[in-house]
């Protein structure tokens, strides 16, 4: 099973690193030495935990309850993964909507010199007394992984004492890991040890599983939905919103892929280990280039070569037009983007469809996958600015006040606040991926540059706290 091979902690793979500034030309040529070493920074501005990962990732599931076993603070930054479920149900037509059952454990100073685990027993036996769940999720974190609270044992009896509920504890541990998709590794990692198992289950023909991540939307839901249905396969749309029916049915699949680079690719592997279930593990299908990679991925492994190829040339058909007519729009703009290391690179493939040219990179990590992607940016864009961080907007401003570019793409607020025309491609609530997502990303790219007034009086209201002397200095001289 995979906890034996893989940690979970995605710096363990050769050849990752986390911390470096760089261009794109630069970075080919140094990963193919070998000469890129893991950096740090002398200076850092924080860092998304992976415990928020973990939780994100399950938040939606049906009949669930998450108890984070921490501090208040930890789980400051749910606000997102919450807003996130809350939106998701309101576009899925959900009348009432619901907050998710989330408990902290409230690990305090006395906890951490006595220990924290009688809260921990209390705080699950509350949980399933008052909301009788399915599943309830156990999150570490970095004090209870300090103080070596062993959320295992604890899950393991009380799991004897209340035989109708799986009782899940996930090691997202913020210290493990600089790499904040370790917490989707960590989640998929007991997924498996404590639900599926390594049970033998009887195979559904068609079923593929769809593994995506909190920030897709309702709409790109849909949109994978169809394209995969156009194949002939039958979704199982895993984990958001989905169930414990649906997460034991993952092995009777089929085949596997995945919407996002950095989520599930570790737990598809396994998959194929445990059950010997084919997996696509691509790009993100954003922009052309990249949906058409994808698509034809999935359906190489499902048999549907001939028949994606027929169904690619008929949706080229209809959306060239439209992307013509957005390239008259966009042509030559120059764009610096910012997201995850899925997101971002395939909004670097996706600008190439409207003629953009790159300027900026910023993602939080640079691979053999990462490779790949930077060959094919540098074959059709001039030298660009990478900087590898996760977070660390001081950086991004100090870049984005050089570069200058025309429109940003990715997490928006600091660059709106430099009044450059901003488009959000993390968006979990509009369209940004296959065929229809790329034409509504698009009309939303040239929008926001032909009405770029809201992000220039913002820049003149508000002030960034850097001192001007930052904005001439080396922006990666905190790297080490
Ligand atoms: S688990 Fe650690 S890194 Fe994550 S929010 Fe809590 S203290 Fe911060």
């Amino acid at each position: 099973m995979a906890q034996g091979k893989y940690s979970g902690v995605r710096e363990s793979k050769p050849g990752r690193v986390n911390d470096l500034g760089t261009t794109g030309k630069q970075v080919e040529a140094d990963f193919k030495k070998g000469c890129l070493k893991r950096a740090d920074r002398s200076f850092a501005q924080g860092l998304q935990c992976q415990q928020i990962n973990s939780m994100a990732a399950l938040m939606s599931l049906e009949d669930s309850v998450f108890v984070s076993h921490s501090p208040q603070g930890c789980v400051g930054c749910a606000i997102m993964a919450v807003d996130m479920y809350r939106v998701g149900q309101a576009h899925r037509g959900v009348k009432n909507i619901k907050n998710p059952r989330l408990i902290v454990t409230n690990i305090d100073q006395k906890s951490v010199v006595f220990g924290g685990e009688q809260k921990l027993k209390d705080a699950v036996k509350k949980a399933v007394e008052r909301y009788n769940p399915k599943l309830v999720f156990v999150y570490a974190s970095c004090a209870s992984g300090i103080i070596g609270d062993d959320i295992d044992a604890i899950c393991a009896q009380l799991g004897k004492d209340y035989p109708d509920t799986i009782i899940v504890p996930i090691h997202c541990e913020g210290f493990k890991s600089k790499i904040c998709a370790s917490g989707f590794d960590a989640a998929f990692i007991s997924i498996n040890k404590y639900i599926l198992k390594n049970q033998p289950v009887e195979k559904e023909e068609g079923l593929v599983n769809l593994f995506a991540p909190t920030t897709v939307s309702y709409a790109d839901q849909k949109e994978m939905e169809r394209m995969l249905s156009l194949l002939g396969a039958k979704v199982n749309y895993i984990p958001f919103y989905s169930s414990l029916e649906k997460i034991r049915k993952i092995p009777a699949a089929q085949a596997s892929t995945s919407i996002c680079k950095v989520f599930a690719d570790e737990f598809m592997k396994t998959l194929w280990e445990d059950y010997q279930i084919p997996y696509s593990h691509t790009v993100m299908p954003i922009g052309i280039r990249n949906t058409d990679k994808w698509y034809r991925g999935i359906a190489k492994v499902i048999g549907k070569e001939e028949l994606v190829e027929e169904i690619i040339a008929k949706e080229h058909l209809r959306i060239e037009p439209l992307v013509k007519q957005l390239r008259e729009r966009l042509q030559g703009k120059r764009v610096f983007i910012c997201g995850g290391t899925g997101r971002s690179f395939a909004a670097a493939a996706l600008i190439d469809d409207f003629g953009m040219e790159l300027v900026g990179l910023e993602t939080p990590t640079y691979d053999e996958d990462a490779q790949v992607d930077i060959e094919y940016l540098n074959n059709i864009h001039k030298d660009f600015v990478v900087d590898i961080a996760n977070m660390q907007p001081f950086e991004q401003v100090n870049l984005i006040n050089k570069i200058k570019p025309d429109a940003f793409i990715g997490v928006p607020e600091w660059a709106a606040k430099l009044g450059i025309p901003t488009t959000h491609v993390l968006d979990g609530k509009r369209p940004t991926m296959g065929y229809d997502g790329l034409l509504y990303l698009g009309n939303k790219i040239a929008d926001q540059l032909e009405n770029p007034g809201f992000n220039k009086k913002l820049a003149k209201h508000v002030k960034l706290p850097y001192k001007d002397s930052w904005y001439e200095e080396n922006a990666f001289k905190y790297i080490n």
